[in-house]
């Protein structure tokens, strides 16, 4: 094999889907499910126009205020262990001025590229559920939309190509009549948003991957990658271990373990969150919604409508909780008078959070042919495709890119652990930056 991606959430599977069109020998291997992580229940927005990083100046103040509301977005259970202390004061830091304009920029950059990568999956025929309706961002209050609105026009500064068109309540009300009028104060329409439902796009990924024959092993947990004479060992406990040239972490929340061993600092939360999704419901908006006060994704689907949300931090657990369920079940009741959660499926997910909001996506520099693709916090269904895109040439040629210098796994300052010295000329197919005779 040349690649193992460890992982098989929408990212593992789209640098998959990336590297065995480029012809690359592929196998995926997941602990769980395919795409039974982050990837399965969550909104499914595949938005250009969302990518401001979650840590932004004011952010510490708003968290203060909703610290106090119980049905609030945003949970923050307290904890001491080291690791979070950490983590929380690596996002304070990144709430700065600087720090917000630079995780933007390299965002945006990143995302000019999404819609296309999205278009090359359906040409190529993978089969999934894709909707191009734009997006409805609504606001009970004035504040709300004006605030959104100047997000987006500094997303629209650093580059993001679509249109925004700023509503008045009844332009908004004339778009989209499943909305209550008592819930509307204003809007923006954002046409060139899409959305995808995102088990149907694991789904179509995995067919299409099977097709091409790349091996996909369910069931299969990872607990130890180790270098072995210029190639890669990765430990299956109850299977035999398997011998690749590369390796690409893509485990979701679950990837700093893997990467600790080899030096890799990569602070990293879950940021829990929920969704209820109705198969039949009574009404289905014209297009999905964006309710900026309760920060509550409406998605409609092929007979389903999905409402997604809440950034609970510190938690660990998978269980449901109750109430802030309920607040994004009240959330759609304000906001669709018609809107009923019977029969709702409800789902928890844990989005992979790195504490600057970027995500980390490249090689582990002093191990080559260890990659890292993960951290894509509330983007990953967005920027999924487009991760595979840019990191499969980089994973093959083994060189360093450019374009992935902001999203650097190495940039919360690896630890140097030496690797054994390898046999000479161990190395198949490694490029300039993986000279055989390297003793690292
Ligand atoms: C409520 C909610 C709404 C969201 N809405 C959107 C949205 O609208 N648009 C958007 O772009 N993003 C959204 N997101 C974020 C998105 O869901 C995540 O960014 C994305 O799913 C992350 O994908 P992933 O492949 O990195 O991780 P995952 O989907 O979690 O996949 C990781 C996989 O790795 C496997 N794994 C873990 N450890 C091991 C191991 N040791 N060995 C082998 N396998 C292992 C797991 O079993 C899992 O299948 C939302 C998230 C939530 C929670």
């Amino acid at each position: 094999m040349d690649v193992a991606v460890v992982g098989g959430g929408v990212v593992g599977l789209s640098v998959a889907e990336a590297l065995a069109r480029r012809g690359a020998e592929v196998v995926v291997l997941d602990a769980g499910a395919f795409g039974a992580g982050a990837s399965a229940g969550n909104a499914g927005w595949v938005t250009p126009a969302l990518t401001a990083p979650v840590p932004a100046p004011g952010t510490m103040r708003q968290a203060a205020r909703w610290a106090l509301d119980p049905a609030s977005p945003l949970l923050v259970r307290p904890s001491l262990r080291p690791d979070f202390l950490r983590w929380s004061l690596r996002f304070w830091r990144s709430t700065s001025d600087a720090g917000y304009a630079a995780g933007m920029t390299a965002l945006t950059a990143l995302a000019t590229r999404i819609l296309d990568d999205y278009d090359r999956l359906e040409d190529l025929g993978v089969a999934f559920e894709h909707h191009r309706d734009g997006l409805l961002c609504v606001g009970r209050s004035a504040h709300a939309v004006a605030e959104e609105l100047a997000t987006l026009r500094e997303t629209a500064g650093c580059g993001y190509a679509g249109a925004i068109e700023p509503l008045s309540r009844d332009e908004v009300l004339a778009q989209e009549p499943a909305l209550q009028a008592s819930a509307v104060a204003g809007g923006i329409r954002l046409p060139a948003e899409r959305h995808v439902r995102p088990e149907s796009l694991v789904r179509g990924l995995a067919a299409h991957l099977r097709g091409r024959g790349v091996a996909l092993h369910e069931g299969a947990r990872v607990d130890r990658l180790e270098a072995v004479r210029g190639r890669w060992r990765v430990h299956l406990p109850g299977a035999g271990p398997l011998d690749v040239d590369n390796v690409v972490v893509a485990t979701g929340w679950e990837s700093a373990a893997l990467l600790a061993p080899h030096g890799v600092r990569l602070p990293m939360q879950g940021g829990k969150g929920y969704s209820v999704t109705v198969p039949a419901p009574s009404l289905v908006p014209r297009s999905p919604i964006y309710l900026l006060e309760d920060k509550v994704a409406v998605s409609p689907y092929e007979g389903g409508l999905r409402l997604a949300g809440t950034m609970e931090l510190g938690s660990r657990s998978s269980d449901l909780n109750d109430r802030r369920v309920g607040a994004i079940e009240a959330a759609g009741e304000r906001a669709l008078g018609d809107w009923s959660a019977a029969g709702a499926q409800r789902w928890a997910g844990f989005r992979p959070m790195l504490p600057d909001g970027l995500p980390a996506i490249g090689p582990v520099p002093g191990r080559p042919g260890l990659h890292v693709a993960t951290g894509h916090a509330m983007l990953g269904v967005t920027l999924g495709p487009t991760t595979g895109e840019v990191l499969a040439p980089t994973v093959l040629d083994g060189r360093p890119s450019l374009e992935l210098a902001p999203f650097s796994p190495a940039r919360f300052g690896n630890r140097a652990v030496p690797l054994r010295r390898r046999r000479r000329g161990a190395v198949r197919g490694g490029g300039a930056d993986r000279p055989a005779a390297a003793a690292r």
